[in-house]
């Protein structure tokens, strides 16, 4: 949160809006802020979302008078700031070989999901994007992880458990006892230091980047990337922190698995954050799309790469991202 200059917040405010083309002096009203939005986010932009420019004046006009005073323009003024300062942070979801072409191939799964179509444009946003930052998940578990399937005799099952181990199959949900934990059982995927866990040969790794691993402990999934350590703290906040991470793009595999988890944990903890639909594939194309769904209600915003891309390069902003973050701003 942005500390008030030499203490006045009206100064503050002032010299945030004194870069835009807008009169600062006198009633912060609807019509004004409205004449703002147009200023950051286009006409176009606006006139589509109408009633979100609506609902974020509302969200700062805190005694509903209609008039932003001192105290509420200083708030809204905190929401500018984060719109119209991003810090670009491309999150490539575990696009390893075992998703895409090893024991957890999406193809094999059995509902037509091709994982090797996302590479190529995802290689586009790494070629084209002016990124601020480019970071990698991998999956990432030991030999004795509690979600494999060959896995199941190493821990007893909770009598709550309606699949026994004589009747378990892969992709069946079971409950252990200890640790307590629902799990799908999936096949034996992306063990560390192996093939399976290794990045796709033909995904472009960028030299700047970061990696962030996940589920390295044996009796924990993580479908989310900001899976937290023993500590607490998860490694993939810890580097949006160092740099300051405002806007958050998320895409890979699988869609409606850890894409999902990861867009929901990363919108709950106050990110402006975009999934790029057409650099995702999923499991199942029914939950693809509920998870679309979710993603949306939550605050997010589901656009291809090329929409993506203007938002990067051509310094466009979202409506829809820009809400989110009035909703975190104003809480
Ligand atoms: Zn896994």
């Amino acid at each position: 949160m942005a500390r008030p200059v030499n203490g006045d917040p009206s100064l503050f405010s002032d010299a945030i809006l004194s870069k835009f083309d807008v009169q600062t002096k006198g009633i912060f009203n609807y019509e004004k802020f409205r004449m703002f939005c147009v200023q950051v986010f286009g006409t176009d932009e606006v006139e589509r979302h109408e009633w979100r420019v609506r609902e974020i004046f509302k969200l700062f006009d805190a005694n509903a008078d209609g008039i932003l005073n001192d105290q509420e323009l200083y708030r809204c003024c905190n929401w500018i700031r984060a719109v119209t300062n991003p810090v670009h942070v491309l999150l490539i979801v575990d696009v390893q070989n075992d998703f895409i072409d090893g024991t957890l191939a999406l193809r094999k799964c059995g509902y037509g999901q091709e994982g090797l179509e996302i590479i190529e444009p995802i290689n586009r946003l790494l070629r084209d994007g002016r990124w601020d930052k480019v970071i990698y998940s991998q999956d990432w578990h030991p030999e004795n992880h509690i979600s494999f399937f060959d896995n199941l005799a190493m821990r007893e099952l909770h009598p709550e458990s309606k699949i026994t181990k004589e009747t378990a199959k892969p992709f069946d949900t079971v409950v252990f006892s200890k640790p307590y934990l629902k799990q799908i059982l999936w096949p034996t995927h992306c063990v560390m230091n192996t093939w399976g866990a290794e990045l796709h040969k033909d995904l472009l790794i960028l030299p700047s980047s970061e990696r962030v691993r996940k589920g390295q402990h044996p009796d924990k999934e993580s479908y989310s990337v900001f899976e937290k350590d023993a500590d607490g703290s998860s490694e993939l906040e810890k580097i949006l922190l160092a740099i300051g991470g405002t806007h958050l793009y998320v895409c890979g595999v699988a869609y409606d698995v850890c894409v999902k988890t990861t867009c929901l944990d990363g919108l709950q903890m106050g990110y402006q954050l975009a999934v790029i639909d057409d650099c995702c594939r999923g499991v199942k194309p029914d939950d693809v799309t509920a998870t679309k769904k979710l993603i949306i209600e939550t605050g997010g915003l589901v656009a291809c790469s090329n929409r993506i891309l203007s938002l990067i390069n051509e310094g466009k902003r979202s409506l829809e991202m820009a809400h989110h973050a009035a909703k975190v701003i104003s809480r």
